[in-house]
Parts: structure tokens; sequence; C-alpha cells
């Protein structure tokens, strides 16, 4: 009782369609993930903005452990692989776009969702997004079934996103500095509004960089909660391009860090990191063992 208290874990307001979203859904509830898989396709190559901790070779980081590059599926072949993948691994009840750039970014990415839904109306839609593009996105989302939604979300203070990120292109115009963080925030924040009015389920990753935002996360669940986000999910920083000599935090850090804002939001504490093309339950992956 005392745990339901201090991690708020339901709302009660939550209708039955958006509890399957969350009671099936393997990176939204712990329990679901022992039970039901989820199948990342890997179709969005680009990206619109640049982290200080992404080397672009690599999947994007917010969702995905770098270092591991997908092969970059075309969308039909997409249709084939979810079919094989669902035939033979019933449990997989997610259909995901996760990078290995932005997907909102690629119009891959929509091209994806249509055949998706055509396809296998059945399974749940998820997607994640750095969220600069979301607002004028997410009625699209809507349309073609997406109930499960990412978007990272480092800071909420221009000051702060500044030293996170090197620059935003927005429709073509490179943002540099507070004003490209700033521009970033708004969508964000925008964005993630209009999904929760289109009553996705949201949650939002937030990058742990100490010394930079490590103070901030807290104003970030604050102001995310009041907008509806079910769930936030601490990615401890992997030092690596502009933020090489960060010290990452430990898995004590991270721990405490939970609590403290398991008091103001949900956390996911069972992330695992995955590769922008994983299939399986979180931790079994099974991607091998199906051919394309
Ligand atoms: S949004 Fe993802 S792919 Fe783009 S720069 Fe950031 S971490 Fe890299
Ligand atoms: S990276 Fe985390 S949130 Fe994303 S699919 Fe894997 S477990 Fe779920």
């Amino acid at each position: 009782m005392e745990e339901k208290k201090k991690n708020i874990p339901f709302n009660h307001n939550l209708f039955a369609s958006q509890m399957r979203r969350i009671k099936e859904h393997p990176c939204f509830s712990e329990q679901a993930c022992h039970l039901f898989g989820r199948m990342h396709l890997a179709v969005a190559p680009r990206c619109n903005i640049q982290c200080n901790y992404c080397i672009r070779d690599f999947d994007c980081v917010n969702e995905s452990r770098p270092g591991v590059c997908s092969r970059v599926l075309k969308p039909e072949e997409a249709v084939f692989y979810v079919r094989k993948a669902i035939k033979d691994f019933p449990y997989i009840k997610v259909i995901a776009i996760a990078g290995p750039g932005e997907p909102l970014y690629n119009e891959e990415t929509f091209e994806t969702l249509e055949l998706m839904k055509e396809n296998f109306p059945h399974q749940m839609k998820c997607l994640s997004t750095n969220g600069l593009l979301l607002p004028e996105k997410a009625e699209r989302l809507n349309d073609l079934n997406v109930g499960n939604l990412t978007v990272t979300v480092n800071s909420v203070d221009p000051k702060i996103g500044a030293k996170i990120y090197s620059f935003v292109n927005y429709h073509g115009k490179i943002l540099e500095g507070e004003e490209g963080a700033r521009v970033l925030m708004e969508k964000q924040l925008e964005g993630i509004k209009k999904a929760i009015e289109y009553k996705m389920i949201v949650k939002v990753n937030t990058v742990y960089i100490p010394g930079i935002n490590d103070e901030h996360i807290i104003e970030i669940a604050k102001r995310v909660k009041e907008l509806g986000v079910y769930m936030q999910n601490l990615i401890p920083l992997i030092p690596q391009y502009k933020f090489e000599d960060i010290e990452p935090p430990t898995p004590e850090d991270v721990e405490k860090k939970q609590e403290e804002l398991g008091e103001v939001l949900k956390q996911m504490t069972h992330c695992r990191r995955c590769r922008a093309d994983a299939i399986g339950r979180l931790g079994y992956d099974v991607q091998d063992q199906i051919q394309l």
C-alpha cells in the first residue's frame, strides 16, 4: 500500500484500452515483460538533432544501446519480417519503431506504420522519439494506431539543454545553444500534451548526465507529470562523443535517483537498453532466429 502511494503507479481515469496498452507492453509493465515481447523495426536511419552523447554511426542512444549497428529495413521488408516473427513467437504483442535515428524525421516510419495497421491490426504500435516533430505528427500517429509513445526529455531549462545538444535542425534551420534547446523543449512538451489528448500512454526517457542535468531531473519529472506522463525511464549516460570524459552514474547513483524521482512519477526500473532491431521478451532476444 505504502509502495503504491510512493510510486504513483495507477491512474484510475485510464480507459480499458489504455490499461491493455500498459498491462501487455513489456516496457510499460514489469509484470508484462515476463509474458509478452516487443519487436523493434529499424526503419528510420536519419536524425534531426545532435545529442552530445551520441555518435551517429550507431543506434539512437535515447532508446537503444549504442555500438550495435542495425541493418536498416525497408517498409515492405518489415511486413514480411513481422509476419514471420509473430508466427514463430506469438507472445510478441508490440510492434515498435525506435530508430536507429529519429523515427518522426523519416517518412519510412509512416509508410511502415501504414503497412502495420493494415496487416497486423491487433498488435500494439509503439514509437520512441526525440519529440521535435511531435506536435505536427501526433495526429498522424494517432490515425496509425500508435498507442504507446516514448519521448526523450533531458532538460526543461534551455540553459541546461544547451549543454546537451550541439544543434537542432528544425525544418532545415540549424539552431544552436539555448535557442535550439528551447525550441526542442517547447516542441517536446507541446507534443506530449497532444499525444496525451489522443489518449496515448506516454513514457519519458531521461539520460542521467552527472554534472550536467543530474540535479535538474526532478524538475523534468514534475513538469511531465503535470502533462499526464505515465512513467519515466532514467538512462545512465554512456560516456562517448562530447561527453566521453564524464564519469557515468553508478548503479547505486541510479537507484538513489530513481527513489527520489519515484516520489513524483512512476519509474521504469527494468529497462534493458535494447538494440533498435531487438525482438522477443526483454533480455531474451530472438532476432538471430528470424531470417529475412
Ligand atoms: S536523437 Fe537519438 S539518434 Fe538523434 S542524436 Fe540524439 S541519441 Fe542520436
Ligand atoms: S530500451 Fe528499454 S524501454 Fe526500450 S524496448 Fe528496451 S526495455 Fe523497453
